[in-house]
């Protein structure tokens, strides 16, 4: 496993949710953070149908790009009763011409789970998958997951995407509804990042 030693990182993400969780989740580190959309970089295209490969994509894309090291973020929302749906295309589910709709995306994940009568609780999981890449073509890669349920109505106005319907197992707030903090320690991508920090920066 490379360690990160540098003093820069680049975060491959145009998502401003993702974002701000890891800026906040990588403070404690000292890292100088900055963001692909700072560097002047275009979000490649997601070709692969992994999470894991499409994280790849975006940290070598950035960190070839940027001549910096680089996380990407590759994550996405399993509903078991749609066979893991929308899964890798999560973010695609919200696209309109207008922009992305995640209202609109989780009212279309309940609609198909009524339309199939499917049995409560309504397994989910958060998935996050996480790339270290160096411009050398070296990478780490890192998954992380959370499980729960999706509920409706949707409930918070906190968090991204599609927070306001996940509610984590043993717990009683949405991801939506959740202080920032709170979601940070027990999300798919604090578990994904416990696994980047404890082989690549301890
Ligand atoms: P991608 O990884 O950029 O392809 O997009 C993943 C999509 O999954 C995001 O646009 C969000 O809609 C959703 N997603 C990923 N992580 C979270 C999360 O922590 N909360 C809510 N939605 C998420």
């Amino acid at each position: 496993m490379r360690r990160f030693d540098g003093s820069d990182l680049v975060i491959a993400t145009h998502n401003k949710g993702k974002l701000r969780e890891i800026s906040a989740l990588l403070e404690p580190f000292g890292v100088r953070v900055s963001s692909a959309s700072e560097h002047g970089l275009e979000e490649p295209d997601e070709t692969e149908d992994t999470f894991a490969g499409n994280a790849r994509i975006k940290a070598h894309f950035a960190a070839r790009g940027t001549g910096l090291p680089a996380l990407s973020d590759d994550s996405g929302l399993m509903v078991t009763a749609l066979d893991g749906a929308p899964g890798v295309y999560t973010a695609d589910w919200a696209e309109t011409p207008q922009g992305r709709d995640f209202a609109m995306a989780m009212q279309k994940v309940w609609t198909l789970l009524e339309n199939e009568n499917a049995p409560f609780p309504r397994k989910a999981a958060f998935v996050c998958t996480l790339c270290l890449a160096w411009p050398d073509g070296h990478d780490e890669v890192f998954e992380g997951r959370v499980e729960g349920q999706v509920v409706w109505p949707m409930r918070g106005e906190n968090g991204f995407g599609f927070d306001p319907m996940f509610l984590p197992d043993g717990e009683e707030e949405t991801f939506g509804e959740m202080d920032p903090e709170r979601k940070h320690a027990m999300s798919h991508r604090a578990d994904a990042f416990r696994q980047l920090v404890q082989g690549c920066f301890d």
